[in-house]
């Protein structure tokens, strides 16, 4: 199945090498030619639509990879990878790039852009992602930072520093996957965010487990108390959005909307609403 040139660095390993762990070196080395290249690699779009889920309000950079051989393989694998192999810088900050080009073609929606803990912490990451929004032309305040509690981790007044800095510049911030990590009360106490993302799995146990609505409501409460909007993700029934309108949310992100699009079809996605 492999194309010629990838046979001929399979070899490369060990033959007593175990095969997931040739197949893991193998897209390792896919990985750091794709980005080198920027080849294979593109970054599509999700809507964010306010609560009546007929306006786009934003825009999230969700990266794709189309590995020549393997297919698609989802960033949940693939940026553990990136990270371990110390390509995360580099691929996130192509993605800020890319997501800073596209805002200007968009001067309505913010442009959201998902942040990892091991770029948020490596040096001199304020001043790049400043540095680069500005050759693009483009403004700080049309950035969202969405970050998750693993940037709390080991260092939480470094991480406070930095955040408090990105704040200063004009970038927002979100909290991803709200709800998941082990202190995400303590995060809230400790920093000050723009907007809190409600993961998917609470959605999508709305009308499913019981408590499930009691959980929600909770953290829109929370969340409205603090001034800060609250996003849901994984919205992918009308009653899940029902339930959320109900709730007090502010905004909505899921499949009944639409997947990530890559930017050739943003304009369509857009046209939708004009209905
Ligand atoms: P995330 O930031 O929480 O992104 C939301 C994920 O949920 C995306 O998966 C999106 O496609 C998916 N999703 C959206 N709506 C629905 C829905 O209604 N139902 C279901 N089942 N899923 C939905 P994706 O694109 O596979 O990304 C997975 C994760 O990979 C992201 O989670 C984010 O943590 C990470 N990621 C993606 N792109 C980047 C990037 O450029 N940089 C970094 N550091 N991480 C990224
Ligand atoms: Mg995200
Ligand atoms: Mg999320
Ligand atoms: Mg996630």
């Amino acid at each position: 199945q492999a194309k010629s040139q990838g046979r001929g660095q399979y070899q490369f390993f060990d033959p007593s090498m175990d095969e997931s762990i040739k197949t893991r070196l193998q897209v390792a080395t896919d990985l750091r030619q794709a980005l080198l290249h920027k080849q294979n690699l593109a970054v599509y779009y999700q809507p964010q639509m306010d609560i009546s889920g007929e306006n786009v309000v934003a825009l999230e950079a969700l990266i794709r990879w189309d590995h020549p051989v393997l297919g698609a393989i989802p960033p949940g694998e693939f940026i553990p990878l990136a990270e371990e192999m110390g390509l995360i810088i580099q691929l996130g900050e192509w993605v800020l790039r890319e997501a800073s080009r596209v805002s200007l073609a968009w001067p309505d929606l913010v442009i959201a852009v998902n942040v990892s803990p091991l770029q948020f912490r490596s040096p001199g990451f304020v001043e790049h992602f400043e540095a680069i929004v500005k050759q693009e032309h483009t403004l700080p305040s049309r950035i969202e930072l969405e970050i998750t509690e693993g940037v709390l981790i080991e260092d939480s007044k470094g991480a406070k520093k930095i955040m408090t800095r990105l704040r200063e510049i004009g970038f927002h911030i979100a909290l991803d996957d709200f709800g998941t990590g082990y202190s995400s009360l303590n995060y809230l106490s400790h920093f000050s965010v723009d907007k809190i993302k409600i993961d998917r799995s609470f959605t999508q146990a709305l009308g499913v487990t019981e408590n499930s609505m009691a959980i929600v409501e909770s953290v829109i409460r929370l969340g409205q108390a603090m001034g800060l909007v609250v996003t849901a993700e994984g919205v992918e029934t009308s009653s899940q959005m029902a339930a959320l309108a109900e709730a007090g949310c502010n905004q909505l992100q899921g499949y009944l909307f639409s997947q990530a699009v890559p930017e050739g079809q943003i304009a369509t996605l857009l046209a939708r609403e004009e209905k």
